[in-house]
C-alpha cells in the first residue's frame, strides 16, 4: 500500500484565471499536515501558469486534465506532454469518462496519450469505470479488465510504478451518487490482482485511486478500504473548505485502514 493517500482535484472547466489563484491561496492557506498527503490541482490549461506561481513553495502539485499524443505540429487547438511538463505539471489525467463521452475518446487513444505523459515525465492518471447499464448487466470487470489491457498495452512494470488508476464509475460522476465503500473496494482489488496478473507479484502502479461524487461525508469510509489510495475529486474540489475537509478525512481514513 501507499504510504500517503494521493488526492487530486479536477477542476473540470472551471474557474477564470483570477478564481483559479483565489482558490488555490485558500487552499494553501486552509491546508495543514500536508505531510501526511500527496495533493495535486488540476485547472484549465488557461489557468495551469498562474495557479503554479501561487503554488510556488507549496508541496500541492500541478497537473493537466488532458494532452495530445504528439509532441509538436499542426494539431490546432492541442496542447502536448511537453508544453505540460514545461509548464511544471507534474500529473496528467488520461481517457476521464467526460473525455470519452464528449470527445470520442477510446482505450486505444487513451494508451498513446500515457506513453506520451511517460516520455515527457509526467505521471498519467488512467481512468477507468463502468456505465450504469454495464453494472446492472454485471459487465463491471469485464469492462474494466478491457480498459486496462488496451490502455496499458505495451507499458512495461517500471512504467507501471508511474501511472495512477482511477476508478470511476461513470453512473457516480457528478451524480452525487457515490459507489459503496465495498462495491469501490471489490473493483480495486480486481484492478490490483489484474496488474499482478500481467505485471508479476510485486508490481505496483503509483496509486489506484477512487473518483466519483467524493464528499468531506464519505472520504473517511472510502479511504478506509483496503485497496483504495485516495480520491480523484471533481465537483467537491471547487470549493476549499470542502477539498479541504476531504483531505482531513484522507488522512483520516488512511491512518484507520482495514
Ligand atoms: C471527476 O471529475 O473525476 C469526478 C469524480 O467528479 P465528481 O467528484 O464531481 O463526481
Amino acid at each position: 500500500m501507499k504510504e500517503k493517500p494521493f488526492v487530486a482535484g479536477n477542476w473540470k472547466m472551471n474557474k477564470t484565471v483570477k478564481e483559479a489563484v483565489e482558490l488555490v491561496n485558500a487552499l494553501r492557506k486552509e491546508s495543514n499536515n500536508l505531510d501526511e498527503v500527496e495533493i495535486s490541482v488540476f485547472p484549465p490549461y488557461t489557468a495551469l501558469s498562474e495557479v503554479r506561481r501561487a503554488l510556488e513553495g507549496s508541496p500541492i502539485q500541478l497537473g493537466a486534465q488532458n494532452l495530445f499524443w504528439e509532441e509538436k505540429g499542426a494539431y490546432t487547438g492541442e496542447i502536448s506532454a511537453l508544453m505540460l511538463s514545461d509548464l511544471g505539471c507534474k500529473y496528467v489525467i488520461i481517457g476521464h469518462s467526460e473525455r470519452r463521452e464528449n470527445f470520442a475518446e477510446t482505450d486505444f487513444t487513451a494508451n498513446k496519450k500515457i506513453k506520451a505523459a511517460l516520455r515527457n515525465r509526467l505521471i498519467p492518471i488512467l481512468c477507468v469505470g463502468e456505465s450504469l447499464e454495464e453494472r446492472k448487466k454485471e459487465e463491471t470487470t469485464k469492462k474494466i479488465e478491457n480498459q486496462i489491457k488496451v490502455g496499458l498495452e505495451g507499458i512495461s512494470k517500471e512504467e507501471l510504478s508511474r501511472i495512477i488508476i482511477a476508478y470511476e464509475p461513470i453512473w457516480a460522476i457528478g451524480t452525487g451518487l457515490t459507489a459503496t465503500p465495498e462495491q469501490a473496494q471489490q473493483v480495486h482489488y480486481f484492478i490490483k490482482e489484474k496488474l499482478k496478473e500481467k505485471y508479476g507479484n510485486e508490481a505496483r502502479s503509483y496509486a489506484i485511486i477512487y473518483g466519483g461524487s467524493v464528499k468531506p461525508e464519505n472520504t473517511f469510509s472510502l479511504l478506509r478500504e483496503r485497496d483504495i489510495e485516495g480520491a480523484l475529486v471533481g465537483g467537491a474540489s471547487l470549493e476549499a473548505k470542502s477539498f479541504v475537509e476531504i483531505i482531513k478525512e484522507a488522512i483520516r481514513g488512511y491512518k484507520d485502514k482495514k
